[in-house]
């Protein structure tokens, strides 16, 4: 895949990168080990430092960053702006909290004094994709350096300036030379980096191939692993519930990013009693949303983020109504310049579909009629993901049955998936394994060193 800025609102490429040499890759690699032996004698209190300088960058940059990754994957530009103040909150919430995440942990034992320490690995490599270029980076990269790691970024193809523009952010704020690296490189020059022993994890975020290449070959090189992939997850609406909110909110969770989020609410499941309101609700919502250029303001939905992108959801579209699905409302390619795609609703998918279970990475809502809280929960989790869920009722027994009964990472009740610095944040079953965010996400790269004092 070439490494190019083309932007999907016009279909025209801008820039076209050279790929890094392997000589070049080398060293880098050999930089990021120099750094993070810098780095990992660095107090905590000066790692937060060069890390609140890193945000303060990204808050008073937020309109040159954002206006990158609108150009770059098609967000839109008010998205991209609230995109790179989340870094900057994510770089605070670690400078603030990374030195009681990884204090020394005592723990009772025969010797005269035994303790758990955290302690830095060394250089990771993060193979992210584009979707949240700014975020998906940053949520790895904070963590692992107020831990004393460095950051060796294989970013996805088609947003080389975020990823340089993330690298300068780093330099900016003052880490050492090398703690932070961009390298411009394809998915098939991610092996040799891994094979590399002085690169000592990795982490993806990204599709299931892509996760299960990097899983396996740092099982032969016996290295860990967090893997971030996709989900299809479920958004319930029970009878109890706010109706005005959870259609309000799950046209967000549906569309935001121009649909193209891990942890967008995927599959909707609404009790018969309710479904045919909440299913007119929903197509006044979605049939209201304003779909146009990415940098005005008014827009909801930009374009998907290329051809290949919009061509996969619309086959899968395509495919849902030939199996017997019904389309409600949009849930079309649009004509004209650009990789625009109609927010759409289908429903009566029937379980033979492949879009009963899959992952639609667009604005796609597939609506489902159910007779029963059960009845939702079986169907959610007859997919083989289980990244987030959201659940709409303001029944206690029914909240707690969701959370105990739904397969994934993540339950959150009367309101929508999201991330945060503060509560930890990945998948089960074939969304992936490990955690980012909060003390897990620190902790995914440290060795915890048992120390024992006789
Ligand atoms: P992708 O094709 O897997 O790309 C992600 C990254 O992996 C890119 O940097 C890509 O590089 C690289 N890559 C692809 N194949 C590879 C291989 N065989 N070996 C090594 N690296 C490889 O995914 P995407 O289409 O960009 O992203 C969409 C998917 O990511 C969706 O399934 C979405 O749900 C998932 N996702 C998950 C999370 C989460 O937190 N769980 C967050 C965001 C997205 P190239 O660009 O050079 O191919």
């Amino acid at each position: 895949m070439a490494i190019q800025t083309q932007n999907p609102a016009t279909g025209k490429v801008i820039k076209t990168f050279e790929a890094y040499s392997d000589a070049q890759v080398d060293h880098d690699i050999e930089n990021s080990l120099s750094a993070h032996e810098i780095l990992r004698d660095w107090s905590f209190e000066r790692r937060a430092e060069a890390m609140l300088k890193a945000a303060d960058i990204l808050e008073d940059e937020a309109d040159r960053l954002g206006e990158i990754m609108t150009l770059e994957m098609g967000k839109t530009f008010k998205g991209a702006k609230a995109e790179a103040k989340k870094c900057a909150w994510v770089c605070r919430h670690y400078a603030e909290t990374a030195e009681d995440y990884l204090a020394d942990e005592m723990i009772e034992s025969g010797a005269s004094k035994s303790y758990r320490k955290y302690l830095p690995l060394g250089p990771v490599l993060a193979v992210m994709p584009w979707n949240y270029p700014f975020w998906q980076v940053m949520r790895f990269a904070a963590p692992a350096l107020m831990a004393g790691n460095t950051g060796l970024l294989k970013h996805a193809s088609n947003v080389p300036q975020c990823a340089l523009a993330i690298e300068d952010v780093f330099n900016r704020a003052g880490f050492p030379d090398g703690a932070f690296t961009a390298l411009l490189i394809g998915g098939s020059k991610v092996e040799r980096i891994l094979r590399d022993d002085r690169v000592r994890a990795a982490t993806l975020t990204g599709s299931e191939p892509a996760g299960a290449s990097v899983a396996s070959i740092c099982g032969e090189e016996i290295k860990p692993t967090v893997l971030e992939l996709g989900g299809s997850d479920p958004f319930i609406i029970m009878p109890s519930a706010d109706l005005e909110e959870a259609v309000k909110v799950g046209t967000t969770a549906r569309t935001q990013n121009n649909g193209q989020s891990c942890i967008a609410a995927k599959r909707f499941f609404v009790h018969a009693d309710i479904y045919d309101d909440v299913k007119s609700r929903f197509v006044e919502a979605f049939e209201a949303l304003k779909i146009g250029d990415p940098m005005k303001d008014e827009t909801d939905i930009g374009p998907l983020v290329n051809k290949d992108g919009r061509d996969t959801i619309s086959k899968q579209v395509d495919n849902a109504l030939k199996d017997g699905a019904k389309r409600v409302t949009g849930a079309e390619p649009m004509d004209g310049d650009g990789y625009y795609f109609k927010p759409g609703i289908i429903e009566n998918i029937p379980e033979s579909s492949d879009a009963y279970h899959e992952e639609i990475f667009g604005p796609v809502m597939l609506l489902f009629k159910v007779e029963s809280l059960d009845k939702a929960i079986k169907i959610a989790n007859a997919s083989p993901f289980g990244l987030g869920s959201s659940v709409w009722t303001t029944d206690k027994a029914e909240q707690e049955e969701a959370i105990r009964r739904i397969e994934a990472g993540a339950t959150f009740i009367n309101s929508m998936t999201a991330s945060d610095p503060r509560l930890p944040f990945g998948g089960i079953k074939r969304s992936g394994y490990g955690r980012e965010l909060a003390a897990e996400g620190i902790r995914a790269f440290c060795n915890v060193k048992t120390v024992s004092i006789a």
